[in-house]
């Protein structure tokens, strides 16, 4: 079974599992799994579930390998933004993520809507 964790626990349904792949391509090496549907602005993947907009590569965690820990967060080992294949994520914390961002992106305002980004997707996740 499959769970949402924000505080309560919340089960991810078939159908929105169903909804979820119909929007991606899955080739059959192991290739990056392609989000089909309409991205941000930014370029990110998003998947509206229980009313809220969840990033797709957290859904596609949360469907294929299960919980994500509190205080957690999936990152990409690809650096493609619209990949959703589980295994190019893995988890990382907050400190590990904003460490190696800062080794990847030197300008400040890159790391200021990094911030941003952070924590938005902190706050739909109760964190
Ligand atoms: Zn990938």
């Amino acid at each position: 079974m499959l769970y949402l964790n924000k505080g309560r626990t919340r089960m991810i349904t078939q159908k929105a599992i169903d909804r979820f792949e119909k929007k991606i391509i899955k080739p059959k090496d192991t290739k990056c799994w392609l989000w089909t549907d309409k991205p941000t602005v930014k370029g990110y993947g998003r998947f509206f579930y229980n009313k809220r907009c969840i990033g797709i590569n957290m859904m596609s965690w949360l469907i294929y390998k299960g919980e994500i820990p509190k205080g957690k967060l999936v990152v990409r080992t690809c650096n493609n933004k619209l990949c959703v294949n589980p295994d190019h994520l893995y988890l990382s914390t907050i400190t590990e993520y904003r460490l190696k961002q800062n080794k990847k992106k030197k300008s400040t305002s890159k790391i200021s809507s990094w911030k941003e980004k952070i924590k938005c997707r902190l706050a739909s996740w109760g964190l």
